[in-house]
Parts: C-alpha cells; structure tokens; sequence
C-alpha cells in the first residue's frame, strides 16, 4: 500500500478544491502550528507539515516557543488563535517540555479548529460515531485500506498499542466501521497468538521489527505505523524500519505498508484534509472531502 502515491493523489484534489473555492472565502485555508523547546524531531515534522501547506496552498502559521514561557502564556496564546479568523486548523506539536501540563493545552483548543483530534470533545465524539475532527495518523490508515478496496466491516482486526495519539483512535474509527477490533498493548498475554488470528493486523507498539512471520496470519494485511531510525554497528549508516521485520513476512501477507512511505505520508495529508476542512465549514461551503473523511 502506497502511501506516498495516496498522499500525492490526495494533495491533488485538495489543492484543487482551494484552487475553485478561493474567489469565494477571499483567502486560503490557515494552519497554526505551536512549536515549544528544541527537540529535533519536531523541527522536522513541522517542517515538513510546512512544505506539505505551501504545496496545495494552506498558509501555515509556525509559533516556536522557547519553553521559557509558562503554562499561562501558552494558553493564551491558543485563545488568541482561537478567535484568529485567518486560522482554520490549530495544532501543538508533540512532545513538548515536561514542566507543561499537555492535555490541558490541547483541550483549550477550538474543538472545530483541533485538526489533530486529540481535544477530549473530539475523542468524545468518536467514541459516540458522530461527526467530529478525526486523528490523522488513524484517519490516514482507513484510507489506506480504503483504497486498496480493503473491506474492513466484519474483520477480525488486532491493533498492536493503545496510545491516545494512534492505537485508542484507530481501534475506534474500525470498530466504527464494523470492525471485530482487539486492542493490544505491553501487558497483553499470548500476543502471539491474538495477532495471527488477524485479517488485518495493524503494529503501533513503537519496538522496532516486534512482529515478525511467526505474529502473521497467511493473506492478512499489515500496516506498520512504527517509525524507528537505526544506526549500523560502526556507525557509517542509519536506516528507517518499523515494527514489522518486513522481509520475513511479505511472503505471507496479501498487502503490507512499506516504512518509510507508507503510514507516514498519510498522516501529513490527512492534515491538510482537516485543515481544508474546517475552512469550508468556516464559509458555509459544502464539504468537498466527505469520501476522505473516516
Ligand atoms: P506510544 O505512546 O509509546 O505507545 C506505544 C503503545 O504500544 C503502548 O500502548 C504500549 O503499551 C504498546 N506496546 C509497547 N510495547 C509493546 C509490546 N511489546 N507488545 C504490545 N504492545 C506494546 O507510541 P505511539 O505514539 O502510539 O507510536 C507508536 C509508533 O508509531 C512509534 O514508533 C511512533 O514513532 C510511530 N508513529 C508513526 C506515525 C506515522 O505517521 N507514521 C505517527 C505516530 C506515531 P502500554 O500502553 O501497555 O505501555
């Protein structure tokens, strides 16, 4: 499964539907994105969600704190960006210092400007099925299968990790989908042999090349959503994997997400679907993204 051609294919149309709206909303969709510290990753996730906004034309709006303001400013911040009426999409750019108390900033955002899903309102909504901002890396693995015409209603389906940011939402949006969902996390006995009942088996454990062909059902699919950078034992090289020892089980499975390209490039998309999103509800304008969004 080919995240990298999907997410091309989807930026397409997305810049498309800025290009036929834009004489109407008099300007283009804006992303806030709130960046506090210096860690490296971040810096290049941000950017990247940066070049990905100037592609299809989101004017992003980067905000790179220092960590030396306190819980109280940052807040205000959100509140200043919440009533911004050039900002359609707000997001905090996890992980930030630990002297900050994260859920708390994440639930002083707009709700209807939460393009990352995580505001307790949003979580709240998935969990009822009602219509809400879906978290993207989930939302850009249901439209992975999707694609590939990969039915997911009444699947046996095993989600490997229960974070707030990947695992809880995915398992959420297939159980929506009809789905038979098992969640799965460290304290799981005989993951083993849950995981190889699975006729889509989805690995968010964070432990690179955990699941080997010994976890795999034969026919299943697997999407990888790890993402680790390995070192060579002198040290000359680094290359990226992810949970799944993909070599020991493309035999077996009938589709699979490579890493990197798979997974990856669907999460930054499905940002700039939620972000474009918002800005046609914010004009009144009918939603043009309905088939994108889970
Ligand atoms: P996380 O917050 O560290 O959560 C990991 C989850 O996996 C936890 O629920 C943990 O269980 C579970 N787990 C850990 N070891 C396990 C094991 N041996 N067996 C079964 N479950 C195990 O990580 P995350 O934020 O969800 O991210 C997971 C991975 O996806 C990371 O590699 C991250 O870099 C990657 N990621 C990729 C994208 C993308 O766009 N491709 C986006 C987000 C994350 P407990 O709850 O019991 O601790």
């Amino acid at each position: 499964m080919d995240g990298k051609k999907l997410s091309l294919e989807i930026e397409e149309k997305l810049q498309k539907d800025i290009e036929s709206k834009i004489n109407l909303t008099k300007r283009p969709p804006g992303l806030a994105v709130i960046r506090i510290g210096e860690d490296p990753a971040s810096g290049v996730y941000v950017r990247n969600k940066e070049r990905a906004c100037s592609r299809v034309g989101i004017k992003s709006f980067i905000f790179h704190l220092k960590g030396t303001e306190n819980q109280k400013e940052v807040e205000q911040l959100i509140n200043k960006l919440n009533f911004d009426s050039d900002i359609d999409g707000m997001l905090l750019q996890l992980p930030i210092p630990k002297k900050f108390d994260e859920q708390r900033l994440i639930s002083y955002i707009n709700p209807d400007k939460d393009v990352d899903g995580l505001n307790e309102q949003n979580v709240g909504k998935l969990v009822k099925n009602e219509a809400g901002m879906r978290s993207c890396t989930p939302a850009g693995i249901v439209n992975l299968l999707r694609s590939q015409n990969i039915t997911i209603e009444g699947k046996r389906i095993v989600v490997i990790g229960r974070s707030l940011l990947v695992g809880k939402p995915l398992a959420l949006m297939l159980l929506n989908l009809n789905g038979t969902v098992t969640m799965t996390h460290s304290k799981t006995t005989n993951l083993n042999k849950l995981c190889k009942e699975a006729d889509i088996l989805i690995a968010a454990a964070g432990k690179p090349n955990l699941i080997d062909s010994s976890f795999v059902k034969e026919g299943a699919v697997i999407i990888d959503v790890g993402i680790h950078r390995l070192t060579s034992s002198d040290k000359s090289k680094t290359r990226l994997c992810g949970d799944v020892l993909l070599e020991d089980v493309i035999h077996k499975v009938f589709a699979y997400t490579p890493v990197p390209g798979g997974v990856g490039p669907m999460t930054v998309t499905m940002l700039l679907v939620n972000t474009i999103f918002s800005w046609q509800k914010q004009f009144g304008l009918s939603s043009t993204l309905n088939d994108i969004l889970p």
